[in-house]
């Protein structure tokens, strides 16, 4: 690539938006600049602006949110499923009015969101589909990789995901052409030929540096989810039945997750984390503040216990270590320390 001289929008560009779509089993991939701008490309493909409401997770990471405020339009939040953390499609129509235009599943630790029933609630509204695709490289929903479910599926390839770039880096995913076409005039200053320009664009382009890294780490995704499946197995056989008060996360039937975390929950998370960091194992929160409680968010005037099982959730839940590098020892020694800080904090 470096000898080429070839730097943004070339040769290394193309060839991975071919391996990508390929991988996922989508006619069309757009590389674009990040996760973010992958989502609120869509969106503004779509014609969603002010006065246009979509419905988003009201347990997610932020940025699903923001790529709706970012074309003007309304973040709709909808409660997930307990029990997936994905948003629960039985809320869902609840929640959809005359302005919904689109629904924005996430699918949230890798772990794809119900995607039958999200479908066909959105054919018999009208309405579109944008799958949040950030976490779940790989994951597939009945026998068939995440990427052409839904009408447009969004990917980030920022570092720490299951497909990660040594830098931002996104894509988009679709059956549709005319969608395909309309991203890659969007994210080149809305030009499709070279200084002529249709429409008021942005610079939200994939590097080919990115792209050429992605090329050389996707024949890898699939082992390396392999291995993250594997780990997720040994913390579920390690950790069952260590306190009644732990949930584990469970396992759908009808979907293959990609592991991006392994999230649990547990009343006292934070004394569980304390305990686990003096033994030497990190944890993380993903998240510990849902998005309607956000400071960026007090315009839209949501109150704490206006989405109570969001925000229970957000309370409770803690990440452990997974990841392909992690091995089977590591993950050993964290069961082992979770089993005695639980029954620690079961005794007290
Ligand atoms: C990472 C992430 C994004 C944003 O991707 P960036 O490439 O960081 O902009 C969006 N949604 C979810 C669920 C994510 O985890």
């Amino acid at each position: 690539m470096l000898d080429s001289g070839w730097f943004v929008l070339g040769p290394e560009l193309l060839a991975f938006e071919r391996e990508y779509a390929e991988h996922c089993g989508a006619p069309h991939c757009v590389g674009v600049a990040n996760g973010l701008e992958a989502l609120s490309l869509v969106l503004r493909a779509w014609g969603i602006g002010p006065g246009d409401e979509v419905i988003v997770p009201s347990n997610t990471y932020i940025a699903s949110w923001l790529a709706v405020t970012h074309v003007g339009a309304r973040p709709v939040p909808v409660e997930p499923d307990p029990d997936s953390f994905n948003i629960d499609p039985a809320r869902i129509e609840a929640a959809i009015t005359p302005r919904t235009r689109a629904l924005l599943p996430v699918h949230l630790y890798g772990r794809p969101a119900e995607l039958a029933s999200i479908l066909e609630i959105a054919r018999r509204h009208g309405l579109r589909v944008l799958e949040d695709a950030a976490q779940a490289h790989g994951a597939s929903y009945r026998g068939q990789r995440l990427g052409a479910h839904g009408d447009a599926v969004a990917w980030s390839f920022y570092p720490g995901k299951n497909l990660g770039a040594l830098g931002d880096g996104g894509a988009v995913t679709t059956r549709d052409g005319a969608l395909a076409d309309r991203l890659r005039q969007l994210r080149n200053y809305g030009s499709s030929a070279k200084y002529h320009n249709a429409e008021i664009g942005f610079n939200a382009r994939l590097d080919e540096l990115q792209a050429a890294l992605l090329r050389a780490k996707l024949p890898q995704l699939d082992a390396d989810n392999r291995l993250r499946e594997l780990i997720a197995q040994q913390y579920l056989a390690g950790l069952a039945g260590a306190s009644p008060a732990l949930s584990l996360p469970s396992q759908a039937s009808e979907a293959r997750s990609a592991w991006h975390l392994f999230v649990l929950r547990h009343p006292q998370r934070d004394a569980l984390a304390r305990r686990l960091a003096a033994d030497g194992i990190g944890t993380v929160i993903h998240y510990p503040v849902a998005p309607h409680l956000q400071p960026a968010y007090a315009p839209l005037g949501w109150r704490p216990g206006s989405l109570p099982i969001a925000e229970a959730m957000h309370a409770e839940v803690l990440s452990l270590p997974i990841g392909p590098t992690q091995t089977a020892e590591q993950t050993d020694q964290v069961i082992v320390a979770l089993r005695r800080a639980l029954a620690e904090i079961d005794r007290h």
